[in-house]
């Protein structure tokens, strides 16, 4: 009668969506080669079910081209689906209806697949990791990320970073060289580089990679334009450093078409549309024998926390961006000496702080 009962229950009770804009407030400009920020607008949303709550988040910097008004249409029409279904649902047949909502909304699709992924666990009383069936990672060190500024700023910046073992480094204008002397002259600790599609000249690039593998930097992030296939595939043949697509690789269907371009793939949930399709991006890097980097786009510790869940099946991770906020209003993953730790407990283990009251 109790089993029939709670059965009745499960089936009548629905999902509700809340969503949240938010403006992300970085404590330095961040620099990058095509532009500087002071923000990141970012949509907050919250799923529940009866008295559980799934949290999720949509990054949305200005260049990747969703915007918070095309974010919120995509999760208002999402959040109309939402409400006439619950989690007695198959998650990977509601995931697969939320995608075909449209083309696009990448990071819109990506705070819904954290959120449904956080509140499925949550429902069944489970960790992120016993819910996918994967082993829960331990704590991995993140590479910590130093934006484009002046030599003066980037000596506090490299400070600041201190507890952190490997940083990476904005890169992409005509001082390249300059600036990886200056840092070569503060620290020796590992480098990864991310041009952000900044050099266009291939047998520069090449010289300069093969005078950063000397320097201690151990890869090389998206070098050049996203057009510029023939060029990408000379310097990856040539470059002693392992290349890394991020602009160039969004989705799984990304993946196939790479074809000698890069060495490795960045992957992250707000270019992929969440941590299920993350999941098959990393399996399938490991059979087209790809590296694995997991990045973010300095999201807070939603986001973050959610993509820190699979740190453990990655080559590289670049996880930091909480710490690059003065106003994350989410807990979740920790760093500690450079190393980021997941939270304990049921589902992905991200909490909106109490001053944010969501
Ligand atoms: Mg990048």
């Amino acid at each position: 009668m109790l089993t029939r009962l709670t059965m009745a229950i499960a089936y009548f009770r629905k999902m509700q969506l809340r969503i949240r804009p938010y403006s992300l407030q970085f404590k330095h400009p961040f620099g990058v080669s095509s532009n500087t920020r002071r923000e990141t607008p970012t949509v907050f949303v919250c799923l529940q079910e009866g008295e559980h709550k799934g949290y999720g988040e949509a990054c949305l910097p200005a260049y990747l081209g969703e915007t918070t008004g095309d974010t919120l249409a995509f999760l208002e029409k999402a959040g109309t689906l939402l409400q006439h279904t619950n989690t007695s649902v198959s998650l990977d047949a509601l995931l697969d209806e939320l995608d075909q909502l449209s083309i696009a909304n990448n990071a819109g699709k990506a705070a819904l697949d954290i959120a449904l992924h956080d509140l499925y666990a949550k429902v069944k009383g489970q960790s992120f990791a016993e819910f996918m069936g994967i082993k829960a990672a331990m704590p991995v060190a993140t590479s910590f990320t130093i934006g484009i500024d002046n030599a003066e700023k980037t000596r506090e910046k490299i400070e600041e970073a201190a507890e952190f073992s490997i940083l990476k480094i904005k890169a992409g204008t005509a001082n390249d060289r300059a600036l990886i002397e200056l840092i070569r002259s503060l620290t020796n600790k590992p480098l990864y580089v991310d041009v952000n599609q900044g050099w266009s000249n291939t047998t520069e690039a090449i010289a300069l990679a093969q005078w950063m593998s000397q320097q201690g930097v151990l890869l090389l992030e998206q070098p050049m334009s996203v057009d510029n296939k023939d060029e990408m595939r000379l310097l990856s043949a040539q470059s002693p450093i392992p290349t890394i697509a991020d602009e160039s690789v969004k989705r799984l269907h990304d993946i196939p078409k790479m074809d000698g371009l890069f060495k490795g793939v960045n992957i992250k949930l707000m270019k992929s549309g969440g941590l299920r399709e993350a999941m098959k991006m990393i399996s399938a890097c490991r059979k087209d024998n790809l590296l694995v980097m997991l990045g973010c786009m300095a999201e807070s510790s939603c986001a973050t926390t959610a993509m820190a869940q699979l740190m453990g099946m990655a080559d590289f991770v670049d996880l930091d961006a909480p710490r690059l906020y003065t106003n994350d209003p989410f807990g979740g993953a920790t760093y500690h000496q450079g190393k980021i730790k997941l939270p304990t407990g049921i589902g992905i283990g991200a909490f909106p702080l109490p001053q944010f009251d969501f």
